[in-house]
């Protein structure tokens, strides 16, 4: 696991624009969301006695990709040992000890730690399994290879193929989950949940707060902290970021004598999970640059479909045994890492920084840019189970002055002036 780094923030050890802006730890933060980013910085933020407004659009909380049935917590994991697998490896261990930890304080949700399966069901997946046996590269606890037979004994049915097994994986309710790290934080007295409160405009006022316009009227506060995900990319100053809507549809399948004994998570192409309350839950399409959020017998015949191509004659569903099928959107980075921190001064960084283009080692030694009092945590992509716990302990370090629980690399493997940094080095606004 990577180290805990001190002193991240000493001028000289580090280029500027990685150097991340420390507040002075706010009174009170105004979180925009309601699923699981924003339940986890509401949580992490009250542990530290922050008093926290959430703003939510909708009615309830965790009715927007938050709101499955159930989704499946497991890290993403190349086979080299690579700074992205590195990253999700950190991040899943983070949050299956969070998520332990609030049920063993009586927040119970539904969950499994059941295991993941990624089975071999095609001849480039067997040879990846080849090359990973004989390499090992991860340890034992997070990933192994397991053959047919093994694979079979661990997922209570009987499967044609072996795969990567994740022993430590499982599945969540995420409605339930978000549900109960918002209960935690209420329990401190500290949070305070606005729902039916739109923000459609964000403006920076001369002592640097924020006015916020909303459905409810103008709302003024000092810090605020996006968890908006995709439903909100358009939002003025977030649509500066290269973030991005994949729609995905899941579909609820009734259980039946064939698959109910399913007893781990099983990932293809797509992926197909133990019976919860008497339903599988089988997925996902993906869609880019989709705002829509209505499920569709398409979409639901697309998961038949690609479970069947994968596995085949693994169980025979028909439409007749949708129980019911969701479509949300995922917020989505070019490289398929979240975001976390300040939002960056984009206009700032490309004077500041032009030099870069020039020589992209030049190392400048002013703190980033940044547009004051305003952060975010979203682009969760398809991992946002896994990765929101230790992204918002990263936030609860940039408005505490705290120590960061990843190393700098990582930081700014995460920070939300990646993109731009990366732009000038590439010339891309000479
Ligand atoms: C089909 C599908 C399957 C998935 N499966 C998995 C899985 O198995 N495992 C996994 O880890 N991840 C999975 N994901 C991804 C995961 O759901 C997301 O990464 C995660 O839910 C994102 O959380 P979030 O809090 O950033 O966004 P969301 O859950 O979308 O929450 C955004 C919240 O912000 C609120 N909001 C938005 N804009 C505003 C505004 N302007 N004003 C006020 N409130 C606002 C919304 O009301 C909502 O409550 C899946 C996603 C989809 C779509």
């Amino acid at each position: 696991m990577i180290k805990q780094q001190k002193n991240l923030n000493t001028p000289l050890e580090r280029k500027g624009y990685q150097i991340r802006p420390i507040i002075k730890q706010p009174e009170s933060v105004a979180i925009i969301g309601g699923g699981i980013a924003a339940a986890c910085v509401a949580y992490a933020l009250t542990q530290k006695n922050i008093k926290v407004t959430l703003y939510c659009k909708d009615k309830e909380i965790a009715q927007g990709a938050s709101s499955n049935h159930v989704g499946a917590l497991f890290p993403l994991i190349h086979q080299q040992v690579d700074e992205i697998s590195l990253f999700y490896q950190q991040a899943f261990w983070h949050a299956l000890k969070c998520y332990k930890n609030l049920h063993s304080r009586g927040f119970a949700f539904s969950h499994d730690w059941c295991g993941l399966l990624e089975i071999s069901y095609k001849t480039a997946l067997e040879k990846r399994q080849n090359i990973f046996e004989q390499t090992s590269p991860w340890p034992k606890e997070l990933i192994t290879s397991v053959n047919a037979e093994q694979a079979s004994l661990l997922a209570g049915i009987k499967l044609e193929h072996g795969g990567l097994f994740m022993p430590s994986a499982g599945w969540i309710a995420p409605g339930e989950l978000v549900q109960q790290l918002f209960s935690a934080a209420q329990q401190t007295q500290q949070l305070s949940i606005k729902n039916q409160v739109n923000i459609t405009a964000l403006n920076q006022q001369d002592d640097k707060s924020w006015q916020l316009t909303t459905s409810k009227g103008i709302i003024n506060e000092k810090v605020v902290v996006f968890c908006g995900g995709a439903e909100s990319i358009k939002l003025n100053i977030i649509d500066e970021l290269p973030l991005s809507s994949v729609r995905g549809q899941i579909t609820n399948m009734a259980t039946n004598e064939q698959i109910k004994n399913l007893s781990t998570v099983i990932c293809h192409k797509g992926y197909l999970t133990p019976a919860h309350q008497q339903q599988h839950c089988i997925g996902a399409t993906f869609e880019k640059d989709s705002f829509d959020i209505v499920a569709t017998n398409a979409g639901d015949q697309y998961n038949l479909t690609m479970l069947e191509k994968c596995l085949p004659k693994l169980i025979s569903w028909r439409e007749q045994d949708v129980t019911s099928s969701k479509a949300r959107l995922r917020c989505m980075t070019p490289d398929h890492l979240p975001v976390v921190g300040a939002m960056p001064d984009i206009a700032k960084h490309k004077s500041s920084y032009a030099h870069l283009a020039k020589d992209k080692n030049w190392r400048y030694h002013q703190p980033a840019p940044v547009i004051k009092n305003l952060y975010l945590l979203t682009g969760l992509g398809a991992r946002g189970l896994c990765t929101a716990p230790l992204l918002a302990d990263i936030l609860t370090a940039d408005l505490t002055g705290g120590e960061y629980p990843v190393g700098k690399q990582e930081l700014f493997n995460l920070s939300p002036n990646r993109f731009v940094i990366r732009d000038i080095i590439r010339r891309k606004y000479l």
